[in-house]
């Protein structure tokens, strides 16, 4: 055999390597992507011990949810195999709610559920509701909001462990959804399966799904809920609540949302797995805002360009950039309210020590004072 024969042998054997070598990465790479599955479920049951939470005639809230988080997790254990369960509380304990959301983060649950009964001065109100975070947009999803966090003040060295949280202030209420954002589809896209299902299949009165900030959801990092499953000043759906068939037909109705969630899920893993990766990249309609009066919150300013990923704009969903005089300048929010982009400043200090708030008036960066002027607010 000639040696250019050899060398082209050579050659043919190297290129067939290499075709095998980036066969079997790619292959490494869609495995990656196809474990992008819902494996582990972190179900919260509220209260416990020395917190009741709501209390009625016949019975507490914190004994209600127990034995409904312990029926969903059983539903869940029996049908979905390839799910782990761990639950937050499996008997009548006090656990505060920054270890509930550590322990959803350290077992890198796929999704938390936290379950809660709701209570009312009049016992008119009724039926059943799903919160996820956001700012609350009606008095009576802060009022739910405010009543759950409430539990902190048990708890010791409330406000070292919660930045200094004050439960029974109202701007103490105002924003605590940044970490939450990025997992906003997700967790709707479970509420209103929760939702349907109570709706549909359990007769349940249908409150919807709404938006309020609720500690415990606070710094999970994944798609988590609260469920309101009800409401136990209401003699009618009080009894049904504290039935044992009514505890089975509210878990039975939970584990089919999950159940539901979990198929769309991993049928979709890769768009939702891309959509992730990249949620911090701005939407039009942050765009179209960026034409009007507003504040926002310049977070660094670099001579080269950085690319808007969640890794390098950790938990923030709305960072645009704006080249000026040859620098690039990396901003977050479009908000017309001071007070709120104030909050927002010092969850976003966490990450970017020194961001500060500027304004934009029709493309144009303005002072803060500036558009304080113009927006009187
Ligand atoms: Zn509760």
């Amino acid at each position: 055999m000639q040696l250019t024969n050899i060398i082209r042998i050579k050659i043919n054997g190297f290129l067939i390597l290499l075709l095998v070598i980036s066969l079997i990465s790619n292959n490494i790479f869609s495995q990656n992507n196809d474990e992008y599955k819902i494996k582990t479920v972190v179900i919260d049951a509220g209260h416990g011990g020395k917190d009741p939470g709501a209390v009625c005639k016949i019975g507490y809230e914190k004994d209600i949810v127990l034995s409904i988080a312990l029926k969903l997790g059983e539903y869940i254990k029996e049908n979905l195999k390839d799910v782990k369960v761990i639950y937050t509380r499996d008997t009548d304990v006090f656990v505060e709610l920054h270890k509930r959301a550590k322990i959803a983060n350290t077992n890198k649950a796929d999704l938390f559920i936290s379950l809660h009964a709701n209570a009312n001065e009049s016992q008119k109100p009724y039926g059943s509701e799903t919160f996820v975070m956001g700012l609350s947009k009606t008095s009576s999803n802060l009022a739910v909001a405010k009543k759950e966090n409430a539990v902190v003040l048990k708890e010791d060295d409330y406000q070292a462990q919660y930045d200094g949280f004050d439960p029974n202030s109202i701007e103490g209420n105002i924003i605590f959804s940044l970490y939450q954002n990025m997992f906003l589809s997700q967790s709707l896209d479970f509420s209103g399966r929760v939702q349907t299902q109570f709706r549909e299949r359990v007769g349940r009165h249908d409150r919807g799904v709404k938006q309020a900030n609720f500690l415990v959801l606070w710094k999970t990092t994944m798609p988590s809920v609260l469920v309101e499953v009800g409401f136990i000043s209401n003699p009618k759906e009080a009894k049904f609540l504290f039935s044992e068939q009514g505890q089975d037909y509210i878990a039975s109705a939970i584990f089919r949302a999950f159940r539901d969630y979990k198929e769309s899920f991993e049928k979709n893993n890769k768009q939702t797995y891309t959509a992730i990766t990249q949620v911090a990249v701005p939407n039009d309609s942050v765009k179209e805002k960026q034409k009007e009066t507003f504040y926002s919150i310049q977070l660094l300013s670099s001579s080269k360009q950085i690319t808007i990923n969640n890794k390098n704009f950790p938990g923030l969903t709305e960072v645009f950039e704006k080249e000026e005089l040859g620098m690039y300048k990396y901003y977050c929010y479009t908000i017309t309210n001071y007070k709120e982009i104030k909050n927002l400043q010092n969850n976003v200090n966490i990450n970017f020590k020194g961001a500060f708030i500027v304004g934009f008036d029709h493309g144009k960066k303005i002072s803060a004072i500036e558009v304080k002027k113009k927006l009187k607010n």
